[in-house]
């Protein structure tokens, strides 16, 4: 038997399982799936479990069961490319045959002093659940300050306003205009919705430090009972700890089979994969499907395509509480109640496919 190790039961992970388990792993191979979480989270809800609209349950998809599919729940701490083997904090080390790297990512600092230290994240279940605590507990009348407006960030501070609207939230964004990668009708559409709701906009900002209690734009203190940091994302640790190429982002440089240009049985996919589009769930999903594909290819020993067709993206969605979003769907601008009716679909039908 050869194994194939999947790190992460993320978006790229959970499409891999999907297309390969339920009729088209071949005989003579084993899945390892290996996560430090006991099931497929959600990623792209963390800002309403931050915010305490919905509850942990409804971000957690049970991963598949098969014959031929072990599951290790653990910390994987090294990727050994010589070795073959993945290392974990308080398992025995497991060798592969084939890997597949889809550990997502994690908030990035810029550099700036006290971020890491005193601000919340919404980019793991465990921060976030971290982050909902804090906020919910937060005395009325409180100030949260969120830094970075794309697309996470808009979510919380609207989710937010609508769990709590008792508290005052400021969102700082480094641009003229929020949603800096989205057309300026959107985002002037989503600032007069903050308008409307009492959610403060500090457009143009920069934040230089932060302390407790305390964070500094521009050097000018801003008394915010809790900081919510949403200014940046980078690939997980391990993969940036890992000695191959990697992009200006720290995302690793692959063929275009999507494995390690050095070693054909290296996959990455998602977050931590070099890719022509911004990271996203879709983009991982997409590059999942095309992973299979090949692995599938290799394992039958048939001829790959020179190039893979371009991963397609149907658009983005984007909630403003539980009523109101905004999007791009197939390029065109969406607003309202609409849209925010298709993102719901969208989770909808993504739970029932994978729960
Ligand atoms: C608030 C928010 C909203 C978003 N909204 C959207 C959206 O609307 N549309 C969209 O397309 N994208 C959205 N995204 C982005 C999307 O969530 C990510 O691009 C996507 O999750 C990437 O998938 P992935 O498979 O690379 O990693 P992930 O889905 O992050 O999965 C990584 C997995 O690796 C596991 N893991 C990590 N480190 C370790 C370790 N050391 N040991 C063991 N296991 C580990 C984690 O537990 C996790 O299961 C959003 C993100 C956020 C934070």
């Amino acid at each position: 038997m050869k194994n194939l190790v999947i790190l992460g039961g993320g978006y790229g992970g959970m499409r891999i399982l999907a297309r390969l388990l339920p009729n088209e792993l071949p005989e003579d191979i084993s899945i390892t799936l290996i996560d430090r979480t006991p099931y497929h989270c959600l990623k792209t809800e963390y800002y309403a479990l931050a915010a305490g609209t919905i509850s942990d349950q409804h971000v957690r998809v049970p991963f598949p069961e098969h014959s031929r599919l072990n599951i290790k729940y653990g910390e994987v701490t090294e990727i050994n490319l010589k070795e073959n083997k993945v290392y974990l904090k308080e398992n025995e080390p497991v060798s592969y045959d084939d890997l597949v790297i889809g550990l997502g990512c994690e908030d990035k600092y810029h550099n700036v002093p006290g971020a890491k230290e005193f601000t919340y994240s919404i980019q793991s279940i465990e921060k976030s659940r971290q982050t909902y605590q804090a906020l919910n507990n937060l005395p009325p009348g409180s100030v949260v300050s969120i830094v970075g407006a794309g697309l996470s960030g808009v979510e919380l501070a609207s989710e937010l306003n609508e769990s709590r609207p008792d508290l005052k939230v400021k969102l700082f964004d480094r641009g003229n205009h929020i949603l800096s990668a989205f057309p300026v009708r959107l985002s002037t559409y989503v600032e007069n919705w903050f308008d409307n709701h009492n959610v403060e906009i500090i457009n143009n900002s920069n934040i230089t430090r932060v302390e407790e209690g305390t964070l500094y734009n521009h050097h000018e203190p801003i008394q915010s009972d809790i900081v919510v940091w949403t200014a940046g994302i980078q690939p997980n640790k391990i993969v940036r700890e890992m000695d191959v190429e990697k992009d200006r982002q720290g995302r690793i440089i692959l063929t275009p089979h999507h494995n390690l240009p050095e070693n054909e049985h290296v996959y990455v996919v998602g977050d931590c994969a070099s890719l022509p589009h911004a990271p996203s769930a879709q983009l991982a999903e997409g590059q999942a499907e095309q992973i299979v594909d090949i692995l599938l290819k290799r394992w039958n020993n048939q001829e790959l395509p020179e190039q893979l067709p371009t991963i397609k993206l149907k658009g983005v969605l984007g909630s403003l509480g539980k009523k109101h979003g905004f999007g791009l769907v197939a390029d065109r601008p969406i607003t309202g109640r609409v849209a925010r009716l298709l993102k719901s679909g969208i989770l909808w039908m993504y739970k029932y496919h994978n729960g």
